[in-house]
């Protein structure tokens, strides 16, 4: 009874993401496609809505951990006292840490680690701290703030400035050996000739401007230092422009 199951990605749904319509009609004729049921979550703007598309894509694909997460986390965006999904949530997050594995289901893989698994990899937190500052940071995220892991280990008092700029060159360094996308500006500045140490300079110096409340973009940093002219940082965010709309085609 498997013959309407769609291979991961499903060229079919990888041509039609954007249209509502289309992705609707894909499922309606009988192909039982998880990438489709994504791409209806995208495209669906009421959170109960998104639900149902993640349990169907989760159900399509049981063994996914990162959908199970995703699945997991909008059951509580839904009911926040959902305590169930609270606990079914620690556990597959407890067995992602494990696994190395980082939250990437809308985006390209790469087998490079997440930020939270390098720094436990450094020593700076123990893996019991990185599980409770996930908890954390899905927290500030429920409440509908975009914050990232970094910051809220730096604002929790888990590392400082200079040990998260180092993780952060360090997950650099892994994503150029690994031959990933490249993603942050930094990758693009790194592979145009910035050495490796001012960007971690540039980067300590910006995490610390952000504990303060002041947001000054890489760019900036490494423009008022002069380390970058603004021909080269035009030219790097081209390019990561390109990147990521390229990841839509
Ligand atoms: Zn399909």
């Amino acid at each position: 009874m498997n013959e309407m199951l769609c291979p991961r990605p499903c060229p079919a749904v990888a041509a039609i993401r954007r249209d509502f319509n289309e992705v609707r009609d894909h499922l309606a004729a009988g192909h039982r496609c998880v990438d489709a049921w994504l791409a209806l979550a995208e495209l669906v703007s009421v959170p109960a809505h998104q639900l149902d598309c993640l349990a169907r894509a989760s159900a399509l694909a049981p063994d996914d951990l990162e959908l199970e997460i995703a699945y997991l986390e909008q059951r509580l965006i839904v009911d926040p006292g959902d305590t169930e999904a609270s606990g079914a949530l620690r556990a597959a997050r407890a067995r992602r840490v494990l696994m190395g594995h980082k939250p990437r289901i809308f985006r390209q893989m790469d087998a490079s680690l997440t930020l939270g698994a390098i720094l436990v990899q450094m020593g700076a937190i123990t893996a019991q701290e990185l599980e409770w500052l996930l908890e954390e940071q899905a927290a500030v995220r429920r409440r509908g703030d975009q914050v990232m892991f970094g910051d809220v280990a730096v604002v929790r008092g888990k590392v400082t400035p200079e040990t998260l700029a180092r993780a952060l060159i360090v997950q650099t360094q892994q994503r150029i050996s690994n031959e990933a996308a490249p993603r942050a500006l930094g990758e693009y500045l790194i592979a145009g000739g910035l050495p490796l140490e001012r960007l971690e300079q540039a980067l300590t110096e910006q995490i610390y401007l952000r504990r303060v409340g002041r947001y000054e973009t890489l760019g900036e940093i490494l423009l008022r230092r002069r380390w970058v002219t603004r021909d080269q940082l035009e030219h790097a965010l081209a390019q990561q422009r390109q990147d990521v709309l390229s990841l839509f085609r």
